[in-house]
């Protein structure tokens, strides 16, 4: 792999960004990019108490912002949205280096900030409530939606940014303030994104706006520090991105003080190809789908139900493609899969392959590009495993580059084996049989919270409610009406009359 220097690229971008120099050296968490394994920053991380003081100051800071009117607060986000358009090839690239993103993913990403923000804005406009037939006479009853309190976020390496802009954009319109506990993995993203943040914050108070200090916090440091933002009393929601691991941890800390979780956890996500799919169009769906981002994506296609009667036109084209694939350095034109975040992921990998062998499955790919350079990065051919069933492996989100491709002969069945893990989050059917298509919709269908037709299961658009694994009751964030997770709801009953109707029988004297 070509050498550059990627922490003076790092240290361009974040002065470029109003970032000082001093924040990134004296530290001990060491932030290290994907693509050559360098350090590119030690950073200094955050206290317990520390966090709990800061946690306390975004409070106060929640008790002002609730009292601004959403249409304003809506402007923020306008101004959030416009400093993110300014800003979209740095912090892109940031991303690129820090995740290990080829350039189009680090964009895109940063464009869905910019969507989300734009999205946020008009519903700063639309958090309606219900007016509601009520049973007495002269009276009104309504629904109003209020702002909730501190929203903790917790996000995971693979969307460093975006997951943050995905929950801030909203909570904050809704009236919240937010406190972001980023992956230790990807720290210096979030010290970029913060800073575009403050900038948004500055015009807004400079034209006159009212927002007040500590509205958005970001504390870097590891899990500790989350499990401190988990437990704070001052924080009702904490929505956490990240491993089926880490919310099994954080649902029962949230539940045990009755706070509010929004939980976007790992997929384990399948296609269906059926007899009549277009098998071009198909090829480059589960293609990108199982290898963009080098697997490392909660929504990659990992399973592959192929029907007998077009696997042997679709798979050995699949195996081809997977051998052809340009895995390289991710800032370089023409590369489709960068690296794996680091060591462990490279483990995880070939640990499931070996498990995939034993289990009677046929690997293709799958090996180290780059074992060569003794470097601390790590380049993986993807990898196509046919198996003979689903078993073992194939039932575990492995985050890298694998895909297990099954054969099926009747429909059904493959519907059960989309099913049957519980790790249900995206799903596709390839099909041109507009019975399958609507069967896989229905509810009978697909039990994932993202079930497609002719497109793969990889990615989703801000305007739907992503997420929604069967394991955690369905999400979330984002789209839809994902914001009501971020205010609370209260009915309010209005007596326009003279009386006041009592239980029938009931009688007391006022005079
Ligand atoms: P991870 O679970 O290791 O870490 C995610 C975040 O949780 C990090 O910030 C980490 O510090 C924090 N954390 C871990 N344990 C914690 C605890 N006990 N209390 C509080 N915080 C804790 O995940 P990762 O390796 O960074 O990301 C990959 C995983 O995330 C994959 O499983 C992927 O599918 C999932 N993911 C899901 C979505 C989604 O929207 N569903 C999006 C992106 C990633």
């Amino acid at each position: 792999m070509a050498k550059t220097d990627l922490s003076k690229d790092v240290a361009g971008i974040l002065a470029s960004l109003g970032v000082p120099t001093a924040c990134l050296s004296g530290g001990t968490l060491k932030a290290r990019s994907p693509i050559d394994g360098s350090v590119i920053g030690m950073l200094k991380t955050i206290s317990p108490i520390e966090t709990t003081v800061a946690i306390d100051k975004a409070h106060a800071a929640f008790l002002e912002w609730r009292l601004v009117p959403a249409p304003k607060r809506g402007e923020l986000i306008r101004l959030l949205g416009e400093e993110l358009r300014t800003h979209k090839d740095a912090l892109g690239r940031l991303v690129s280096i820090e995740a290990g993103k080829i350039t189009s993913e680090g964009l895109g990403e940063v464009q869905e900030m910019i969507d989300i923000c734009d999205f946020a804005v008009g519903l700063s406009r639309q958090l309606y409530g219900l007016t509601i037939a009520t049973e007495r006479s002269e009276h009104r009853m309504m629904e109003t939606w209020h702002p909730l309190g501190v929203t903790g976020i917790i996000s995971a390496f693979n969307f460093p940014v975006a997951v943050w802009c995905w929950n801030a954009a909203l909570a904050i319109v809704c009236g919240n303030s937010t406190v972001w506990k980023p992956s230790e993995k990807t720290p210096m993203t979030a010290i970029a994104t913060q800073a575009i943040f403050d900038k948004a914050l500055k015009r807004y108070n400079e034209a006159g706006g009212a927002a007040p200090a500590n509205l958005s916090t970001l504390l870097i440091g590891d899990r500790a520090i989350g499990e401190v933002l988990v437990d704070h009393p001052k924080v009702p929601l904490v929505s956490a991105t990240g491993s089926t691991a880490m919310g099994r941890a954080v649902g029962p800390r949230l539940a045990g003080r009755f706070a509010r979780a929004i939980l976007e956890l790992g997929g384990n996500n399948a296609a269906i190809v059926a007899p009549t799919a277009d098998l071009d169009l198909t090829l480059r769906g589960v293609a990108f789908a199982a290898m963009g981002t080098a697997g490392q994506r909660c929504t990659s296609l990992r399973r592959l139900f192929v029907h007998d009667s077009v696997y042997d036109a679709l798979v050995p084209r699949l195996i081809k493609a997977y051998g052809s694939v340009t895995v390289g350095n991710p800032l370089e034109t023409g590369t489709l899969v960068g690296p794996l975040i680091d060591k462990g992921a490279f483990d995880g990998m070939q640990k499931a392959l070996a498990a995939a062998k034993a289990a009677g499955g046929t690997v293709h790919g799958g090996a180290r590009m780059n074992e060569s350079d003794g470097g601390d990065a790590y380049y993986v051919r993807p990898a196509i495993v046919e198996m003979p069933s689903q078993s073992g492996p194939v039932k575990e989100e492995t985050f890298a580059p694998i895909l297990y491709v099954i054969r099926y002969s009747d429909f059904n069945d493959a519907l059960a084996l989309n099913n049957d893990v519980p790790q249900g989050l995206s799903s596709s059917i390839f099909t041109n049989d507009l019975r399958e298509a609507e069967a896989f919709v229905s509810d009978r269908g697909s039990d994932c919270g993202i079930a497609n037709v002719n497109i793969g299961p990889s990615g989703a658009e801000i305007g739907g409610a992503f997420g929604g694994e069967k394991e955690t009751g369905g999400g979330r964030e984002s789209g839809s009406d994902a914001w009501k997770a971020y205010m609370r709801r209260a009915t309010n009953t209005v007596n326009f009359g003279r009386s006041l109707p009592l239980a029938q029988g009931v009688k007391f004297d006022v005079e």
